[in-house]
């Protein structure tokens, strides 16, 4: 009775939101198992949340939205998909916060991992392996913390904002300031759960189908979707030392950030960001400053023009109480900020690494959080970051003055990332390389294209003048050649990857990446 009734309130909804119905569609909804059938919705709340994201920039929509329960459920429609005389796409969401519609699937089918009832998150213990936690692919960074700090342990690796699923980072990369001491996140995974996109669950680590396990981490959902990952995890700290530096020579700030990096037994986080007059100190992603020392800092970006915030934290614990300020100025010697210009605050672990929701709430609260995010996140060659400063940050972003930001730019050690996974970085074979990333809004469309295009100019003008960047997150729409170009050397190995796993190329279509 509740099947039928399922499939009556489905099919109303279908006629009241006036999609394409499914008989004219790839998708043979008819011909879908009944335990399949009954989890794909319709309805017009989930078809406007599976056709948006964080970006506001896309608007795939797709022919139903799939609830699944189990893994097996997945398993199965894609089954169904791959042995279909006319495979339908699909594509696993996590939360969206993808900026160019890469969790969507245009006519096809969007798999909302949250419902899944997986593995959740379990911490253990081998003699082999030390600590680790196996969390559902589904699973929110946030929940990863928090259940892990139960039983005094964390992950080393984090992206900035938490509220991010596992199978969504690990499909990219999942960076921020502690990249440099412990790689990305997909250089904190010992195992997975896979379902390629021929429907067959496997077990992949370094060891055991390696081919796979190396493809899915950065492989941008292209062959398989994650339902477990197994993360490293370490005895975590349980307070902070934060501090923010100003400089107002970029070289110097950059050397800094460099020598910081390279130190044994240094910082345990090390991120910079640029303040200019129309993107203060404190922003959404932090609002580390106190009002005082925010008017000071903004004052003098007002007279340079432009500053930069180096940003270091020191993670320390009950027994580094009397050590931990002896630690700091060791660390710090040296460095050359603007004199007076050295900020701390001394914060719980926790409230250091979710430092960015109570932000987000701020916005949500304005209206402020659901804009377009013309997103753009680069990897730079070390070699190029001074002459980027000047051409981008400088002559572009500092004197169109289009937006506010955040802009961020740090280093990262290129020894932390492993070469065989699908994640690209800088090519040049230098030892460290940067990542910047404009993180920028827009309230209306006028804006929106204004930065789209400021976008588009600052990628025209890099290949111009011969620095060698690479997108992450990337978003490429228009032709093949611009993913060859984006993966380089990686390229023929992915392609081949993708034959292996993904042959009907069912998977994650919203990449664009085999499917325009
Ligand atoms: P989605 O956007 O839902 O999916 C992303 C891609 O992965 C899609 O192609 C999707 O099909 C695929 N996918 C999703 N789940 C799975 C799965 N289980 N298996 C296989 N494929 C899957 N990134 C960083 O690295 N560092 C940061 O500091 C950072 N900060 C951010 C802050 C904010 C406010 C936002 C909105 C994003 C930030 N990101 C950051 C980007 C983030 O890593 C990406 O958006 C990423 O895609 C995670 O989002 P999601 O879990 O919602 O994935």
């Amino acid at each position: 009775y509740m099947i039928i009734l399922h499939i009556i309130s489905n099919l109303v909804s279908i006629t009241r939101t006036k999609l394409t119905p499914w008989k004219n569609t790839s998708l043979q909804y008819k011909t879908l198992p009944l335990e399949i059938a009954t989890k794909l919705f319709l309805d017009t709340t989930s078809i406007k949340t599976a056709s948006s994201d964080f970006g506001k920039l896309v608007q795939e929509i797709p022919t139903a939205v799939f609830h699944p329960s189990t893994v097996s459920d997945i398993s199965r429609l894609i089954k169904s998909s791959y042995t279909s005389s006319s495979p339908f796409k699909i594509a696993a969401r996590g939360r969206g916060h993808s900026v160019g519609g890469q969790a969507m699937a245009k006519n096809g089918v969007v798999v909302e991992m949250s419902s899944l009832i997986n593995v959740g998150i379990k911490v253990c213990r081998s003699e082999s392996l030390g600590f680790y936690c196996d969390v559902g692919g589904e699973q929110l960074w946030i929940d990863v913390l928090r259940t892990t700090l139960e039983h005094g342990l964390a992950p080393v690796s984090w992206t900035d904002y938490l509220y991010l699923s596992v199978g969504g980072t690990l499909s990219n990369a999942g960076i921020s300031g502690q990249a440099f001491l412990h790689g990305p996140q997909i250089s904190n995974v010992l195992e997975m759960d896979v379902i390629t996109g021929k429907g067959d669950f496997m077990t992949c680590s370094k060891s055991m189908n390696s081919d796979l396990f190396y493809g899915v981490l950065g492989g941008l959902g292209q062959f398989g979707i994650i339902t477990r990952a197994r993360i490293v995890l370490q005895k975590a700290p349980t307070r902070v030392k934060w501090v923010r530096m100003i400089y107002d020579d970029f070289a110097t700030f950059t050397k800094d950030q460099e020598h910081l990096i390279s130190l044994n037994h240094g910082p345990s986080y090390v991120e910079g960001s640029l303040i200019m007059k129309k993107s203060p100190a404190n922003n959404w992603r932090s609002s580390f400053f106190s009002v005082h020392d925010e008017a000071k800092v903004n004052l003098l970006a007002s007279e340079c023009g432009i500053v930069y915030s180096l940003e270091v934290v020191k993670y320390y614990d009950e027994f580094g109480i009397q050590t931990i300020d002896e630690e700091l100025d060791e660390m710090f010697k040296g460095l050359n900020f603007k004199s007076g210009f050295i900020f701390k605050k001394d914060v719980t672990f926790v409230d250091f690494l979710n430092r960015v929701r109570s932000e987000e709430l701020k916005l949500q609260s304005k209206g402020l959080w659901d804009v377009h995010h013309p997103w753009l996140n680069l990897f730079i060659p070390k070699s190029s970051i001074l002459k980027f400063n000047q051409r981008v940050f400088v002559d572009i972003i500092q004197k169109e003055n289009k937006s506010a930001g955040p802009f961020l730019v740090y280093p990262m050690n290129r020894k932390r990332w492993d070469y065989r996974m699908s994640s690209v970085i800088s090519e040049e074979d230098e030892d460290v390389f940067y990542t910047v990333g404009l993180l920028h809004a827009a309230r209306n469309v006028e804006d929106l294209k204004m930065i789209e295009n400021q976008n588009k100019k600052i990628l025209e003008l890099c290949d111009e003048i011969g620095i060698k960047i690479k997108q992450y997150l990337p978003r490429y729409n228009e032709t093949k050649e611009e993913w060859m170009k984006h993966f380089g050397a990686k390229w023929s190995l992915f392609e081949e990857r993708k034959a292996k796993y993904d042959p009907k190329m069912i998977l994650s279509p919203g990449q664009k990446i085999f499917n325009f």
